[in-house]
């Protein structure tokens, strides 16, 4: 909801009502009515099948134990073992890693992987943690789930605050509590690992690849080239700074970042390889020298074909929608629009590339690498980069059709071609007993 203030203009006044899983719920909710989903089925993808919480002691380097807490939910494994990311962040919650567990469902099946949805993470600012105390942070949490992680149960992936050294330590002291004879298979109980490690080496960039395949899915069906693109991007970590350089590479032309350090603009582009070693560097974006400081709001005011959130929940609000200068918003983060902020990009005619779909290839890439570790094979970038291709074309046009033969924004759209996904499996092989 919006109020004007006394200078006529108009700011947030709500917290949101709803809580974010309360809102997969009713996004859910939508495209079952639109399907008309088997209502057992919905009654089942509704609730998580588990939750997990965890409060453990981990010594600091002062001497000290501290005690952190953290979470796993696993939504849903129909369709294989759990999957998805474990993200460190003062603001994790089990709300929240409900809600992020269930875009792993529903991101799963949409792109017809055999994978399920769950995800994890610890509520913590990693900033404040020392390297040797963030590294007996994520062992001990591995430790306390215990055998709630396995290879074909239940299997991570970075997400926020994460990175590829957080899973090789996952996956080494998952190794540890196995015998000896079985610690062959501790590998796959984690994706996104270090190429040394069994990683894959498509892997890191994979996410933000998928977020440009997705853009220029839509550029064609718009008829708008790449090389005359211009963008925004919010959030410059993992997922942002890909998909920048990717963007790059096709010409397209980046006219304004945000981050928690501030927002940056030049109209005449902003070179993404330079931005990424300035932020590698200083931890932000502010302060990068080729272009101008601008204010928040004058960043979402940016003029620009495409607008990529790559940063966290909640960003797209109605009035950020309503500020917002562009055609076609891909969303790179889980989650960045509020529902009001998804009805005023609606009613202003603003594409939309909803999470659950643009991305997917983060995941996609995920299954890659934990086929690679399950069955011996040797990385082969080729064909990972043609099969991400093909893939995310594929539930590319899955959306369209739904979204043509329901009527249905491309958000249920999504929605609907993963539930439809899901119901099949489940009408299929009936329920147990
Ligand atoms: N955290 C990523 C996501 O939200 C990747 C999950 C994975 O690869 O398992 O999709």
């Amino acid at each position: 909801m919006s109020v004007a203030n006394a200078t006529g203009s108009f700011v947030e006044t709500t917290a949101p009502t709803q809580s974010l899983f309360e809102r997969v719920q009713a996004q859910i909710a939508r495209a079952a009515r639109a399907i008309e989903l088997a209502p057992d089925v919905h009654a089942i993808l509704d609730k998580p099948m588990s939750r997990i919480a965890v409060n453990f002691p981990v010594r600091m380097d002062d001497g000290r134990v501290r005690t952190f807490t953290g979470y796993r939910v696993q939504h849903n494994n129909a369709l294989g073992p759990f999957k998805g990311g474990i993200r460190y962040h003062p603001a994790v919650s089990m709300d929240e890693v409900s809600a992020l567990a269930a875009w792993m469902t529903l991101k799963c099946a949409l792109v017809d992987i055999p994978f399920g949805g769950g995800k994890g993470g610890v509520q913590v600012d990693p900033s404040t943690l020392s390297q040797s105390e963030l590294q007996r942070m994520t062992r001990r949490f591995v430790y306390a789930l215990g055998p709630n992680l396995g290879p074909t149960y239940d299997v991570p992936a970075p997400d926020v605050n994460t990175d590829a050294r957080t899973m090789a330590w996952i996956a080494d002291t998952y190794a540890a509590t196995l015998p000896p004879h079985e610690r062959h298979r501790a590998m796959s109980v984690v994706t996104g690992k270090p190429v040394s490690a069994g990683g894959s080496p498509s892997r890191a960039k994979a996410t933000g690849q998928g977020v440009v395949e997705l853009i220029a899915l839509w550029a064609r069906d718009k008829a708008c080239p790449m090389e005359d693109m211009t963008y925004t991007v919010q959030g410059f970590g993992k997922v942002g700074s890909w998909a920048a350089r990717i963007l790059k590479d096709k010409g397209a032309r980046l006219v304004a970042v945000q981050d928690h350090t501030g927002s940056i603009r030049d109209p005449r582009g902003i070179d993404a390889d330079a931005l990424g070693e300035h932020v590698q560097r200083h931890g932000g974006v502010a302060g990068f020298p080729a272009a101008d400081a601008i204010d928040r709001d004058a960043f979402f005011e940016t003029p620009a074909d495409v607008f990529i959130p790559a940063a966290l929940e909640d960003q797209i609000t109605e009035r950020v929608a309503a500020r917002l200068n562009v055609r076609l918003v891909a969303e790179g983060a889980n989650g960045p629009t509020t529902p009001q902020g998804d009805a005023a990009l609606q009613h202003r005619g603003i594409d939309v590339l909803p999470d659950i779909l643009c991305n997917a290839g983060g995941v996609v890439v995920s299954y890659f690498e934990w086929r690679q570790n399950t069955t011996n094979d040797v990385p082969d970038p080729k064909r990972d980069d043609a099969q991400l291709r093909e893939i995310l074309a594929r539930a590319y046009e899955r959306v369209a059709a739904a979204s043509h033969g329901f009527g249905l924004d491309w958000r249920s759209a999504a929605y609907a071609a993963a539930l439809q996904r899901l119901e099949t499996v489940y009408l299929d092989r009936g329920i147990f007993p």
